[in-house]
């Protein structure tokens, strides 16, 4: 991740007011429609995959003669979870293919250590009187709302370059019990597109924590979303947890969300031999097995890992001019005045752009008012409380370029003019 960083120039911005003002009224008046909310893949995106919409075809058995059609199967398609076993560099039964949504899998293992506890906790953490959690922030909304709605208290620490600043984590969880686990986006993160070091994951899986049952929720959702030509890999961390002697630590979710059908997709989960059990013990209760089908669906559309990353590179080609679409337009629109800091990402879907603090509620607002639909200021904050005001999540994936461009000029008019406002007083 590379951040532009600048200060503002207060008196040029001051002075600029009624040109912005004018600039504004302007964007208004086009009437525009514009949407740069949701990490979406493009429908040009989708369309990659296309050809499975006539796969499996006539075939209804995996390479080992299991019926897909038919229950069962509870671990996913041998033939995909090797393909995938291979990218995420897991041990191939130590990982798990389901169903369309990785954010279900996520959920579920949070539900289920409230209902009932992982093996070594003292009781469900549901019967414990508070539990709570890190979130580095700016961070993923849906994280925080797993945790919201399961009534989970999150405790912030600062996203860094190189992950969750992980000497702040170390002691958050040396001595206080009830922390009983963290996220961790560790490639491309979302929003600020930061990679998880392999210093900074031993350090998280090397660190004492109070809590015996301590979990890190490894969501590795875009491991394999390059954006440039450098595939930067994603440290081993079930690998350093063993090493570590915490081999539980760490959960790992995964999904083709982003490779193929963000509806109709296929996810997965690694862990150590223990959780897995854990995890499938609850799961059978729950499924007599997922939908292989579609296993078998994306096995054949694959064939292999290297399949998948030349697939993943169709994507780059798509996704990359619109990125530099978004960061050449901040640079030249907002590094004229020296405002705003925000990421030129090698990878992921989205762009943090940080404005002047306490103005961008204001931004996200002129913006709606001009027909530019933004994530909320705050939203990669927990509770939707951005502390400085500052934090705006671009997600560029979905509108074709030509909106991007039209967008993104826009947003930079609200930027500005949000900043000019407030040096004027
Ligand atoms: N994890 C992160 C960090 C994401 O940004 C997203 C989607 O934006 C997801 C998970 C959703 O994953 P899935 O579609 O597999 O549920």
């Amino acid at each position: 991740m590379t951040t532009t960083t600048s200060s503002p120039n207060a008196a040029a911005l001051t002075a600029a007011l009624p040109e912005l003002r004018e600039a504004y009224a302007a964007l208004q008046a086009k009437g525009l429609k514009l949407d740069l909310t949701r990490g979406k893949p493009s429908a040009e995106q989708l369309d990659l995959s296309n050809p499975m919409l006539a796969l499996p075809g006539t075939r209804s058995r995996g390479e080992s003669g299991t019926d897909v059609r038919n229950y069962g199967g509870l671990d996913g398609l041998p033939e995909l979870r090797a393909i995938f076993a291979q990218l995420l560099d897991v041990p191939v039964d130590q990982l798990l293919a389901g169903g369309n949504a990785s954010l279900t899998m996520m959920y579920d293992t949070v539900a289920w250590a409230m209902l009932f506890g992982f093996p070594e906790s003292p009781a469900p953490w549901s019967r414990e009187e508070t539990v709570r959690w890190i979130c580095a922030v700016p961070g993923y909304d849906r994280h925080f709302s797993v945790c919201e709605e399961l009534g989970i208290e999150m405790i912030t620490v600062p996203m860094t370059e190189t992950g969750p600043d992980a000497q702040a984590v170390a002691e958050l969880v040396a001595d206080d019990p009830t922390i009983k686990g963290m996220w961790v986006v560790p490639t491309y993160a979302n929003p600020d597109g930061s990679v998880v070091s392999d210093d900074v994951a031993r350090a998280l899986v090397e660190m004492p924590a109070a809590a015996p049952d301590f979990r890190i929720l490894w969501d590795n959702a875009y491991a394999l979303h390059h954006l440039t030509d450098v595939e930067t890999p994603t440290a081993p961390v079930l690998r350093l947890a063993a090493e570590a002697g915490n081999p539980d630590r760490v959960v790992m979710y995964a999904s083709t969300s982003k490779i193929t059908w963000a509806g109709g997709g296929v996810s997965f989960l690694a862990s150590s031999p223990a959780n897995i059990a854990w995890y499938k013990k609850h799961l059978a209760k729950a499924s007599i097995g997922p939908d292989k089908v579609n296993h078998l669906r994306h096995a054949m559309f694959f064939g292999s890992a290297d399949g998948v990353r030349e697939h993943m590179r169709k994507h780059r080609e798509i996704l990359a001019p619109k990125f530099r679409a978004v960061t050449s337009i901040l640079a030249e629109r907002l590094g004229k005045y020296g405002v705003g800091e925000w990421t030129d990402p090698r990878g992921g879907y989205f762009v943090s752009l940080d404005v002047v603090p306490g103005t961008a509620a204001r931004v996200v607002g002129l913006a709606k008012e001009a027909g530019i639909a933004l994530t909320p200021a705050g939203a990669t904050f927990p509770y939707g409380n951005d502390p400085e005001d500052k934090n705006i999540r671009l997600a560029p994936s979905m509108p074709p370029l030509s909106e991007i461009t039209e967008a993104m000029e826009g947003v930079a008019t609200c930027v500005l003019l949000a900043a000019a406002e407030a040096f004027a007083g």
